[in-house]
């Protein structure tokens, strides 16, 4: 058995390894460059997440990682339903009865500081962990093809395995890495959080739990999250100027305000924000290929591999996975950190690569799509995206639906909706004279770039 293990980074990737690790008897010592969380839940807000700034930015958890929390580390769903987040039942749709045989299947929106203070307090109480805060790994220390330990400013620790978790910006991953594919998601993020007002409903649910606006030329929504909270996003081109000044809070306020569909939770009386108005840029879809002599004991999980365009929500449940994964491994091949190694990457191939192939594939299509309406040459619209038309005559037809959700819930594969099954039902419903509804009744692009111009003067 490794004796010891040192996790670098302490995101969902890195608290969910650490736990599951030092549960299975390892000695776990993980390192975070960003200070501990707030003692009280009440102030998470302000915790300080410079090293993750997503954290700043809402989160959906979908259904797998709802699945791998229940499953793998129960007291901690347990606890996180305790602390004020509201799980959705995606096993029907809205006000339908699910079939008794039906795949239990859950989300749930949250602030990701939430979902970490949970995981934090797991750790607390966990045997066989030390949380170092405040420290940054600078170096896999390597000796003979083998894994000794990391430096962190300055220091050595000891180690037998290192888990890499140290998300997107990995400053270790680059010393093993043979290749990168690498392209831009082509958006750039801005949102806000605010607090519901007493007696004030939460925002509904719909397919996922969020109020859409745009589709055309930009994307935005309203998210419910924990604890009464709830966010407001917009996603642009990243060379859209005249959406670049959603940056500016009173912009950004005039933004969501020309969204009729968001003003229940928005008008005078209903919420009040929490935060900033905040940006999210230079994001990719990025995938690196390890070098074959990559030292046995390095073990990456989370971002680290694979980023994909959070537009998706999909990077939590695959950090999630990768810890359990890892878990499983570890559980399998103990001491042989060589096989756990070569385990991780090809589950890496097998089960992400094919999302992150689907993900850059939709990049394209949306991207090529928004830039022809901000150009003033909008396209006609070329139907929903096969995946969102069955989930929408799932309302009709419920096996629809039920397929439809386990693969936006990243629990059936990116293929799974392609089989002649699924055509002749989606054919069936379609010769009803049934009619998607509008996911989302405006603004257009232009009616939301005119209002900015008349908030601007
Ligand atoms: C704007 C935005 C919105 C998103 N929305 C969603 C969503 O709705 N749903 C979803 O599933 N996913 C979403 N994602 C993706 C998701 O946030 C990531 O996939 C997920 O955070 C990956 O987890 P991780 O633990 O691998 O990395 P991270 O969460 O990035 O954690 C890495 C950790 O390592 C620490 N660290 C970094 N360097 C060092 C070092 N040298 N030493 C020690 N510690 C270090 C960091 O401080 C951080 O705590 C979003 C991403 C972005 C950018």
């Amino acid at each position: 058995m490794a004796a010891r293990i040192v996790v670098a980074g302490g995101g969902i990737a890195g608290l969910s390894a650490a736990l599951l690790l030092a549960r299975q008897g390892y000695a776990v010592d993980l390192v975070e460059r960003d200070g501990p969380p707030p003692k009280d839940l009440g102030d998470v807000q302000e915790w300080q997440r410079p090293g993750a700034p997503q954290v700043r930015h809402p989160h959906m958890f979908l259904g797998l990682f709802r699945h791998l929390l229940h499953t793998r580390l129960p007291d901690v769903h347990e606890d996180l339903l305790a602390h004020g987040v509201d799980e959705v039942d995606m096993t029907a749709p809205p006000g339908v009865e699910a079939p008794a045989d039906a795949t239990e299947l859950a989300s749930f929106g949250s602030r990701r500081a939430t979902v970490e203070w949970v995981l934090h307090r797991a750790l607390q109480g966990q045997a066989g962990v030390r949380v170092h805060h405040g420290l940054s790994v600078r170096e896999v220390v390597v000796d003979r093809g083998r894994v000794r330990g990391v430096r962190v400013n300055g220091a050595v620790i000891d180690a037998d395995a290192v888990v890499d978790a140290t998300g997107r910006r990995s400053p270790l991953v680059g010393a093993f890495t043979k290749e990168v594919e690498e392209s831009p998601c082509g958006n750039v993020y801005h949102s806000r959080f605010y607090r519901l007002l007493d007696g004030v409903p939460k925002p509904p649910t719909f397919l996922v739990p969020v109020v859409f606006a745009g589709g055309a030329g930009f994307g935005g929504g309203l998210y419910a999250h924990d604890n009464r909270t709830f966010a407001v996003v917009f996603a642009r081109l990243p060379e859209d100027e005249a959406l670049g000044r959603l940056r500016e809070t009173g912009t950004f306020e005039a933004a969501a305000n020309a969204v009729a569909q968001f003003e229940p939770w928005l008008r005078p009386g209903s919420a009040e924000p929490i935060g900033d108005v905040v940006p999210m840029a230079g994001l990719t879809n990025t995938w690196r290929e390890l070098t074959p002599d990559t030292p046995s004991g390095y073990l990456p999980i989370g971002d680290v591999l694979c980023t994909t365009d959070p537009i998706l929500g999909r990077g939590a449940s695959f950090a999630l996975a990768g810890a359990a994964e890892l878990s499983d491994l570890m559980g399998r091949h103990g001491a042989d950190l060589e096989a756990v190694g070569a385990g991780l990457r090809a589950y890496v191939r097998r089960t992400v690569r094919p999302w992150y192939e689907d993900g850059v594939h939709d990049d394209v299509e949306r991207t090529r799509s928004w830039r022809a309406t901000v150009d003033g040459r909008p396209e006609p619209p070329s139907g929903l995206p096969p995946a969102v038309l069955t989930a929408l005559a799932g309302q009709q037809d419920h096996h629809l639906w039920e397929l439809a959700q386990l693969r936006a819930n990243l629990m059936a594969s990116p293929d799974s909706l392609d089989t002649p099954e699924v055509r002749e039902r989606l054919d069936a419903v379609l010769a009803t004279g049934w009619e998607p509804p509008v996911l989302s009744p405006g603004p257009s692009y232009t009616e939301l770039t005119d209002a900015l111009a008349a908030h601007n003067g």
